[in-house]
């Protein structure tokens, strides 16, 4: 089955780590329509003549590799499924893959802790959303989550079958057809709520000809209006693939807003002196405090640092021991571990495209709770 990346799944992956900080963990992405496994066999080749010197590590990772292989071997690809991502480590009794309904970058990274921010990219790019595709007497209902398409139900009621036209003034019948119109709309909205409670939906398009649509939106719960980014213009029979793409769009557009809105909030809050941190230093500490709300971090981003085994400090640069403790260091991605921290604490990461005002700030920074 397609993995549905419920936020849970990477906050257990963010919490493992090899507590001597050697590299006994494989992180393995793959594009199921381009990586083969000559990608696998070239970087396997590479890292095994990097930790050749090290019995222990070769050890765990040969048989890591193996576990993968095997794994490789005997899955075929889905049905939609686009990408895969797998975390294991032997010594660590760790496997697990997920089978992904979007497309990945591929990606082998031997390290200290499971590989996450490819994972936490996509969580954030693939929010669960449903498209609402009506006309006055017709509704399908759809919900998109992780790349998955579900076609949750169709509603349709020949409204006016009760009320024959014959014989009765065009006036008459006019008001019949609006008042069951209405009595239609109702129903489609009553029955959105109740599914997207389910599915935790947190986006929605309404999408069909003519008004019907902005007659729902006006219906619609404050709960559900909030979360209607748009209405759509299309013909009610257009084809399923077009009018997701459609939605898709939409929804791309409005999360561009959203993340350009937060680097502004980010920079008002700074000017004030108010709710935020920016730079490396200050964004690790208050991520490991818990105080951070929302972690704003330059897509692409990384910065080489290191991590004390001992007392779990961070810092960018390089050095042998830790200022703090004097406890053995390893070499790392600060920014990923900025990420794990955070997964850890449930704080909500948001990763920005391109932005001047977050590059003058060292790539990271975030509004704080408190
Ligand atoms: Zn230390």
């Amino acid at each position: 089955m397609l993995a549905d990346m419920k936020k849970t799944d990477i906050k257990k992956l963010s919490e493992i780590y090899d507590p001597g900080s050697r590299e006994s963990f494989v992180s393995l992405y793959m594009n199921m329509e381009k990586t083969n496994e000559r990608f696998v066999e070239k970087r396997k080749k590479v890292c095994r003549s990097v930790l050749k010197g090290n019995n222990e590590l070769i050890g765990n990772f040969d048989k890591t590799m193996k576990s993968i292989e095997k794994y490789l071997d005997m899955n075929d690809k889905e049905h939609g499924q686009k990408g895969l991502a797998i975390f294991a480590s032997n010594e660590h009794d760790l496997f697990i893959a997920y089978k992904l309904g979007v497309q990945v970058e591929e990606l082998m990274v031997v390290d200290t802790s499971p590989y996450i921010r490819p994972l936490a990219r996509l969580r954030g790019d693939y929010e669960t959303f449903s498209l609402v595709v009506l006309d006055n007497h017709r509704a399908r209902i759809y919900v998109i989550s992780s790349g998955k398409i579900e076609d949750k139900n169709k509603i349709a009621r020949d409204i006016m079958k009760k009320h024959k036209k014959g014989g009765m003034s065009q006036a008459r019948f006019q008001r019949l057809r609006v008042g069951a119109t209405e009595h239609f709309l109702k129903e489609v909205a009553e029955e959105m709520l109740q599914l997207f409670s389910k599915d935790n939906v947190v986006k929605i398009v309404i999408a069909g000809p003519g008004n019907a649509k902005i007659m729902l939106k006006d219906l619609l719960p404050n709960e559900l209006k909030n979360k209607t980014l748009d209405l759509i213009d299309v013909d009610f029979d257009e084809a399923d693939r077009y009018l997701i793409s459609m939605a898709e769009e939409a929804i791309q557009k409005d999360e561009k807003e959203t993340v350009s809105n937060n680097v502004i909030r980010l920079k008002e809050e700074i000017l004030k002196h108010g709710l935020a941190v920016y730079g490396l230093n200050d964004t690790i500490e208050a991520v490991k405090n818990g105080r951070l709300e929302l972690l704003l971090l330059s897509k692409g981003y990384k910065k080489r640092g290191w991590i004390c085994e001992k007392c779990q400090l961070v810092d960018s640069d390089i050095t042998d021991k830790c200022p703090n403790c004097s406890g053995n260091v390893s070499e790392v991605d600060v920014i990923e571990e900025i990420i794990e921290f955070a997964e850890r604490k449930g704080t909500k990461i948001e990763f920005v495209d391109d932005n001047p005002i977050l590059h003058e700030l060292d790539g990271v920074g975030g509004l704080l709770r408190f």
